[in-house]
C-alpha cells in the first residue's frame, strides 16, 4: 500500500494511493484510518511529507564506501544523531541554503523507515512488525559546520534540510533496494541498500534500545558514497527502487 499526505482544499489530509487517485483518510495510518469517500486525482493535488514524527532519528556512517570517502572507520555500533522535525519539507518544496552560516551544503540520499507503533526494546527479529513502511529522505548537510562543530544539531538541523517523500510505501522488503540520487539530472549517488552496515533491522532495534519510538517517527538509515554539494538554482532528486522519486530544489535565503 502508498499512504501519503496531501492537501485537499487547502488542508493537510491523509490517504491512500491506488490507480493514481488520492482516496482520502479518516486519520493516519496508524491510528486506524479508513478510507472517506473523497477521491482526487494524484497529478491535482499537491503532495505533502508524508509523516508528523516526533522525531528523525539518523544514522552516520551506515555504508562502507561512504565512511572510506571520508577516511573515517566502520562504526562498532551505530552512530545516531537527530534532526528536528521543524526541518522537514515535503517532494517539490525548496531546499533553502543558510548562506549567513554555511558555504558548503550537501545532499545525502537515504532510505527512511517509518515506524508504525510504539516501539521500545525490540529484537532485530520483532523490528518488522514495528514498521509501517519506506519512503526517501534527503539528509541535507552543512558540511563545513558538522566538522567545525564536533556535533551535528546545527549542521543537519536547519530548516528545510529533512526533504522527505513522496509517500510511504509499505510492502516492501528494505534490504536490497537500489537508491540513487542526482544532481541536476547527473547520477551522483548510486548503491544497494544491501551495502549497509547495520541493516534497517538492526538499526530499528538498535535505536529502540535508546529511545522510545512513536507511530510516525522516521529512522534515516545513512547514505551511501557520493555525496556532494549543492548551491541555489540545483535540483536534486533521491530515487529508491519500489518507492519513487523525491525531487527537491534548492534556493537562496531571501
Ligand atoms: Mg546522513
Amino acid at each position: 500500500m502508498r499512504y501519503c499526505r496531501f492537501l485537499r482544499e487547502g488542508v493537510a489530509v491523509w490517504g491512500i494511493i491506488e490507480d493514481g487517485y488520492c482516496h482520502e483518510l479518516d486519520a493516519a495510518p496508524y491510528d486506524g484510518g479508513r478510507k472517506k469517500s473523497g477521491k482526487y486525482a494524484l497529478n491535482d493535488v499537491k503532495i505533502l511529507a508524508p509523516v508528523t514524527p516526533t522525531k528523525i532519528v539518523a544514522i552516520g556512517l551506515n555504508y562502507k564506501a561512504h565512511a572510506a570517502e571520508f577516511g573515517k572507520p566502520l562504526p562498532e555500533t551505530p552512530l545516531i544523531f537527530i534532526k528536528p522535525s521543524t526541518a522537514i519539507i515535503g517532494p517539490n518544496d525548496a531546499i533553502v541554503y543558510p548562506s549567513h552560516m554555511s558555504h558548503r551544503v550537501d545532499y545525502e540520499g537515504e532510505l527512511a523507515v517509518v515506524i508504525g507503533k510504539l516501539t521500545k526494546d525490540v529484537t532485530r527479529d520483532n523490528a518488522p512488525g514495528c514498521i509501517l513502511g519506506y519512503t526517501c529522505i534527503n539528509d541535507v548537510t552543512a558540511r563545513d559546520l558538522q566538522g567545525k562543530d564536533g556535533q551535528f544539531t546545527r549542521a543537519k538541523g536547519f530548516d528545510t534540510f529533512a526533504p522527505i517523500g513522496p509517500w510511504i510505501e509499505t510492502a516492501l522488503d528494505p534490504q536490497a533496494l537500489r537508491i540513487e540520487t542526482f544532481l541536476n539530472g547527473e547520477k551522483r549517488q548510486d548503491t544497494s541498500t544491501s551495502d549497509m552496515i547495520f541493516g534497517v533491522y538492526e538499526a530499528v532495534s538498535f535505536v529502540s534500545q535508546v529511545m522510545t519510538l512513536l507511530p510516525g517517527d522516521v529512522i534515516a538509515t545513512g547514505t551511501p558514497p557520493g555525496v556532494g554539494k549543492m548551491k541555489p538554482g540545483d535540483k536534486v532528486e533521491v530515487v529508491i527502487e519500489g518507492i519513487g522519486r523525491l525531487a527537491n530544489t534548492v534556493v537562496g535565503r531571501s
